[in-house]
């Protein structure tokens, strides 16, 4: 599946990233999606979540900000915003539309904590896989 590709390779760079800042423990991963590139963002998000796992981030989210595209609209030129890669015209209602925006995916920003504070330890104490089932 794309979304499991792409959630190995933001895994990958958040951990060449932390390679860099021992001691640290990666807390959020914000990207910048943009509408085109028509990604399944709760498909990646959990592909993400397993990879995170299994680098022992079991606190890191990753958070998209998504990137509107411009729906120029054929038939009454109408142009407006939209957060999905196809769309009917909301003026007039028209299916002859034209998608003007970005197919960018890029790591916007990683927030990391130092290991030993509270909000690393927190998520330890509250991960539920600690006291799971299995
Ligand atoms: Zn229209």
């Amino acid at each position: 599946m794309h979304e499991l590709a792409l959630a190995e390779s933001i895994a990958q760079a958040v951990r060449r990233t932390m390679e860099e800042l021992p001691g640290r423990t990666p807390v959020q991963v914000r990207l910048r999606l943009g509408v085109l590139a028509a990604v399944d963002l709760a498909a990646l998000q959990f592909g993400f979540a397993v990879a995170a796992r299994e680098s022992g981030w079991d606190g890191l989210v990753l958070e998209a900000v998504c990137v509107p595209a411009e729906l120029l609209c054929v038939e009454c030129g109408a142009r407006t915003e939209t957060r999905v890669a196809h769309g009917d015209c909301p003026v007039c209602g028209s299916s002859r539309t034209m998608l003007h925006g970005s197919d960018e995916l890029e790591m916007e920003s990683l927030e990391v904590v130092d290991g030993n504070t509270e909000h690393a330890s927190r998520n330890d104490g509250d991960s539920p896989e600690a006291t799971g089932a299995a």
